[in-house]
């Protein structure tokens, strides 16, 4: 294409226009739209070129760059304003050289300068390069027309490429008029290509970051939405949200609950405040957990049945021997308790009655449910409480109640509790609070007139914290109970209908308060016999049983029983003896399954077999084998259980007592009133004036377990001390307990039936006791400890060494003289007919 050497030079702000593209311009200067008009009325050709600054108004020669592009103008417009809208397309590079006239407009002299096109590969690449570059910020920016994209996808000219590109792509003004001025079309797209992909990587990463950001802020947002569509649309269908569900049928459960009117009142304001919350606030899991147990607490509902005091008496004998003592006393209580529900009862159907005939006069006025509660009858019954060492039966007796009264039976152990807010829970506004153990078991068992066994009353106050005896106290005493308010629940409740039992194995640490609410009833432990019948009629069964015995695969002879009560347990209750026989079924379940024939027979002899060695001797005999040593009767919270006192003495300057054994303070100022006693009554007894004269005398209480204190060793400590300044031995069958005062009597001591039960299953036929404690003995003494024991009543210290002292001292070395073996022989032979007599 030939130009003309002189052309009018339009300067342009910010705009590089490049042969081939078609832009649109707005002419607001007076010079150029003059340049315009003059043109648009010759060739219509116009070198455009940059202004080195958009600043400059009116820029002369040295405002404008040296290239520029000769341009022929389309299309113009005059706006209303007098400004010219005109459409230009550039077509070929040139040089501007000198100019020829400066006014009006700027004219000067041209070369023009077409592109250096290379032909090579590279520049081909470079020339793919930027088209994609540009599709893929294209697809980025969004400034760029439709379909410009596509259309340079067709261009074939590298330089067409560059300048296309260039005009549509942002880019500072340096560069655009760079791309104009290089000559190599190569070297153009390079720095366009490169140009290119720095923007897109900050393009991007920009969205990159962008996208994640929206991510974030999308899940959660997302999440918003969803649920409330969800919501939307389970409205659409009529369906209900899971909150709406949880508030519903929390709503239908209050309703099933029959709750009184104070409950209810809490509960459905409690169910408004959760209606308002949102289900994230930690409030709302606290309020729902609170709803959930008011729930399901049986505030109106019992087992509905009444008592039967026949029937109750045919379980009791069911499930227990003998005991007939304590299952007269729980019918006694059964029978009351019946008789005045059962007015209760009546008085509230005339009450009834008598509202109806009202509400027949008044109809229409609605009457509160509530006749029921005001008439409670107050049940002043103590609470039973059965005290005994372990296994003789006080659980069972508790389940049988409730199996008698077709009642719910629960345990609650107070042992190892550490303080009040187990029985009374806490407080609501403490994180995790509960509430207490009698609230939590009315939960559970899901009536409100259950058994309920308060076990081991005994172990309570051993290291509680707040006024525990209080909070059991208030559980327990019917003038208050009916209203029990539990710190979680914060409302009271109705425990009148509970029945509570509770049990010890020690009477003295329940505190006072309680043991005064209650009515003792002891189980001191079983004799052999006793334990026979209970192992064969009951244990044996039942462990038969467990162990998928049928009746008649195993058979034992009252002997086997027998002798795992001797030889295998040693205890007051039948636990172990239990646990013994459970064994054996075990063992002979084993047998059975291998294919062994049943029925198998078991005879005493097997009993090592099947059991091991046997555990306990009776070694009473082999220990009193030299003066010095009696057989004393201590009483335990496990039972009773034999001790040996010994005694020696050792020549010392000074006298001393040396006591040990871990003696408690009691029993240590026993042992100091015993020597007393002895040294000043030494005539009297038959020993030297100057009995245990410049002698150190130590006394020992071996067996270690055995809690050793109390006053009850007293006459054993006398009985020791005497038999070891007289030579004279302490009768190995003899056992005995009671505590003595300095001038030498007996006074009487607890746990009598324990000791006698202990010294029986210990072997020994013969226990002194203090003359006042003859009648809680004899009161129920089993009739085979009647008739095979011998019992000495003492009043005073001399009829128990009568009793427990053999006439005759021993010779010095230890053996006895033919003279007191034969007199020994015949002592005992008198002793026995004395027996039985
Ligand atoms: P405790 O609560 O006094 O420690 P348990 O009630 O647990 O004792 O009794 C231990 C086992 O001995 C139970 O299986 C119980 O049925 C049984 N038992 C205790 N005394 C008798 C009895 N007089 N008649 C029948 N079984 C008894």
């Amino acid at each position: 294409m030939v130009f003309p050497e002189v052309l009018p030079v339009l300067p342009l702000k910010d705009v590089v226009v490049y042969p081939f593209s078609v832009q649109p311009l707005g002419v607001g200067q007076e010079r150029s739209i003059r340049l315009i008009d003059d043109v648009m009325r010759s060739d219509r050709l116009v070198v455009l070129v940059a202004q080195k600054s958009a600043d400059i108004e009116q820029a002369g020669p040295d405002d404008i760059f040296r290239i520029g592009t000769v341009s022929r103008v389309g299309r113009m417009f005059r706006m209303p304003d007098g400004t010219l809208q005109i459409a230009v397309q550039g077509l070929e590079r040139v040089e501007i050289n000198e100019f020829t006239q400066e006014k009006p407009y700027l004219m000067a002299r041209i070369t023009p300068r077409p592109d250096v096109q290379e032909e090579d590969t590279e520049t081909e690449a470079l020339k793919r390069n930027v088209i994609s570059y540009f599709q893929r910020l294209v697809a980025l920016v969004q400034n760029v027309p439709e379909g410009v994209a596509a259309a340079t996808l067709n261009l074939e000219e590298p330089r067409q490429v560059v300048y296309v590109i260039a005009t549509f792509v942002q880019m500072d003004l340096e560069l655009r008029q760079k791309l104009l001025e290089i000559d190599s079309v190569h070297e153009k797209l390079a720095q366009l290509s490169s140009f290119l992909t720095h923007e897109l990587e900050i393009l991007e990463l920009g969205k990159k970051i962008q996208t994640s950001a929206q991510e974030e802020m999308g899940k959660m947002q997302r999440e918003y939405l969803l649920r409330e569509q969800l919501k939307a649309i389970q409205r659409e269908l009529g369906e209900e949200s899971e909150e709406q569900a949880t508030v519903n049928e929390l709503r239908h459960k209050i309703d099933e609950a029959h709750m009184p009117e104070e409950a209810l009142k809490e509960a459905n304001r409690e169910l408004s405040r959760l209606e308002k919350l949102p289900t994230a606030s930690p409030e709302y899991s606290i309020i729902r957990t609170y709803l959930e147990l008011l729930v399901s607490l049986p505030w109106s509902k019992g087992s509905g049945e009444r008592i039967d005091v026949a029937h109750a008496r045919q379980v009791l004998d069911e499930d227990h021997y003998d005991l007939e003592k304590i299952k007269e006393r729980i019918l006694e209580y059964l029978a009351v308790r019946h008789l005045k529900e059962e007015r209760q009862r009546a008085e509230a159907a005339r009450e009834r009655e008598l509202q109806e005939g009202e509400e027949e006069e008044q109809k229409g006025t609605t009457q509160p449910l509530q006749s029921q509660e005001e008439k409670r009858v107050i049940n002043r019954e103590p609470i039973l409480c059965f005290v005994g060492p372990p296994g003789v039966g006080k659980t069972s007796l508790g389940q049988s109640i409730a199996r008698a009264l077709g009642r719910k039976f629960a345990r609650i152990s107070l042992g190892g509790i550490r303080d009040e807010a187990e029985i009374r829970g806490h407080r609501r506004t403490y994180i995790g609070a509960m509430p207490g153990r009698i609230i939590q078991t009315l939960r559970r068992v899901e009536t409100n007139d259950p058994v309920i066994m308060l076990d081991e009353v005994d172990k309570v106050g051993a290291d509680w914290r707040g006024d525990p005896s209080s909070a059991l106290l208030e559980v327990l005493d019917p003038e208050q109970n009916y209203s029990f308010r539990d710190n979680y629940l914060d409302l009271p409740f109705d425990l009148s209908k509970v029945m509570f039992i509770a049990t010890a194995n020690a009477l003295e640490p329940i505190p006072a308060p309680l043991r005064d609410r209650m009515e003792i009833l002891e189980l001191s432990g079983y004799t052999e016999e006793q334990k026979v019948h209970i192992a064969r009629s009951y244990l044996l069964p039942k462990q038969l049983e467990a162990n998928g015995l049928k009746q008649g695969e195993m058979t034992v002879d009252d002997d086997v029983i027998r002798r795992v009560v001797r030889e295998y347990t040693r205890e007051a209750g039948v636990r172990n003896l239990e646990r013994e026989i459970g064994t054996l079924c075990r063992k002979v379940a084993k047998q059975i399954s291998e294919g062994q024939p049943s029925p198998i027979h078991v005879t005493a002899d097997d009993v090592p077999e099947y059991l091991g060695r046997r555990r306990f001797f009776e070694e009473a005999a082999e220990r009193l084998d030299r003066p010095g040593i009696a057989t004393g009767l201590v009483w335990t919270p496990v039972g009773g259980e034999i001790i040996f006192v010994e005694a020696a003495t050792m020549p010392g300057r000074e006298e001393r007592l040396i006591l040990t054994g871990q003696l408690g303070d009691v029993m240590k100022e026993s042992a100091a009133a015993a020597l007393s006693y002895v040294r000043s009554n030494a005539v009297e007894l038959g020993l030297p004036r100057h009995v245990f004269e410049n002698q150190n005398i130590h006394i020992h209480v071996p067996a270690g377990a055995i809690p050793k204190d109390g006053p009850s060793a007293g006459v054993t400590m006398v009985t020791v001390l005497v038999s070891l300044a007289s030579g004279r031995r302490v009768r190995s069958d003899v056992a005995m307990t009671g505590e003595m005062t300095l001038r030498g009597r007996v006074m009487p001591i607890g746990g009598v039936k324990e000791k006698v039960l202990a010294a029986f299953r210990s072997g020994i036929r013969t226990v002194i006791l203090p003359q006042k404690n003859e009648a809680d003995l004899m009161e129920d003494l089993p009739k085979e400890l009647r008739d095979q024991m011998h019992f000495v009543f003492a009043t005073d210290i001399r009829d128990v060494l009568e009793a427990a002292l053999e006439d005759e001292p021993v010779s010095k070395n230890g053996k006895e003289d033919s003279n007191v073996r034969r007199k020994r022989k015949k002592d005992k032979e008198k002793e026995k007919a004395g027996a039985h007599a």
